[in-house]
């Protein structure tokens, strides 16, 4: 159920509806709008009685939710969740570039390639500290000691840092670190996972499941925010199809369908979903022209001699020219 609240209701009003809902055993989750609050209720596990709410002074309708995801919709709130990371913004009026290295090797190729991204204007680095590698022999990332390069990064650049956590301890880290926890493909349907970044107080860039339908993405998001963390931002990294001239066939049909239930910010991953550096420019105008909040892109200085994910990196001049495009580009379409 959402109770949505009069567009005079005070905080004491919002704060009397938490109170009634959580003295019935169930959980309360306000959000604010541009016109209204509306109010999220879950942790029943049969249907809500709203006669306990009708009454309540600032209420304005009790509304019975039919879509198996609550928190993400827009039903919830219409207008777009932005989220902000220090000065930045994802889903506001900035299209978010979030570049950087695949995965974190040395103190120098991160640093050279933060100079890079800061010097474009960019105000996201991502760089992988833990990394989810189909072989167990293949280089893992350097843990700590990776994020505390990123941790300088910060401090260097002011670039806000984006990290993946693919368990529990490396999320403990990756909070204490950087500036958003990234939660990968394929633990899109960790659900513990999920839980735990929901408690994090830092926002969550949840990425798709490489062969998930909107339904379980949304839901998997729903599952952060029913812990009450509301800053989360979906990322389109490409699914498994048929196709072999690219890695995942990226699926930018998802943007539109997203923003047509959602109101949490989407961005397009151009480097994992065709893993070779020719078609990121081409997919990242493509993001951009789609109407997506932000991309996550990887470059290197010496793709070559990457430990991971060297061929879809762009190199420096191939990253500075796309920034160029994907700004034009995006500067019409959200005009
Ligand atoms: C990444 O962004 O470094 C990554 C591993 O991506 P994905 O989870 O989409 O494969
Ligand atoms: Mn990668």
């Amino acid at each position: 159920m959402l109770i949505v609240m009069k567009s005079g209701a005070t905080d004491d009003d919002i704060a009397r509806v938490v109170e009634v809902v959580e003295s019935l055993g169930m959980k309360a989750h306000p959000m604010p709008g541009a016109n209204r609050t509306a109010i999220g209720i879950t942790g029943n596990t049969t249907a809500i009685d709203s006669s306990p709410f009708a009454d309540l002074t600032g209420v304005a309708e009790c509304v019975r939710v039919t879509k198996p995801y609550k928190l993400v919709s827009r039903e919830l709130r219409p207008d777009k969740s932005v989220i902000t990371v220090g000065d930045a913004t994802i889903g506001g009026d900035e299209f978010a570039i979030i570049a950087g290295v695949c995965a974190v090797e040395s103190r120098e190729q991160t640093m050279s390639t933060a100079r890079v991204v800061a010097e474009q204007g960019c105000k996201f680095f991502r760089g992988g500290a833990f990394k989810p590698r189909t072989s167990p022999y293949a280089f893992q990332g350097l843990a700590e000691e990776g994020l505390k390069i990123l941790r300088d990064v910060r401090e260097e650049f002011g670039l806000m840092i984006v990290s993946e956590a693919i368990d529990e301890p490396a999320l403990d880290l990756v909070e204490k670190y950087a500036d958003v926890i990234q939660i990968g493909t394929r633990n899109m349907q960790n659900f513990s996972l999920l839980r735990r970044a929901g408690q994090a107080r830092k926002p969550v860039l949840l990425k798709r499941g490489m062969a998930s339908t909107i339904e379980e993405f949304l839901l998997a998001a729903e599952y952060i925010m029913s812990e009450g963390n509301y800053n989360v931002i979906l990322c389109e990294r490409g699914v498994r199809t048929f196709a072999n001239h690219t890695r995942f066939t990226l699926d930018l049909s998802l943007i539109p369908a997203v923003q047509r239930i959602s109101h949490l910010p989407i961005i397009v991953d151009p480097s994992h979903s065709t893993g070779t550096r020719e078609k990121v420019i081409p997919l990242s105008r493509a993001g951009a022209a789609v109407g997506a909040d932000g991309l996550l892109v990887d470059v290197h200085p010496h793709p070559e001699q990457a430990l991971c994910d060297g061929p879809q990196a762009l190199l420096f001049d191939m990253f500075k020219e796309m920034v160029g495009e994907v700004r034009a580009i995006a500067k019409i379409v959200r005009s």
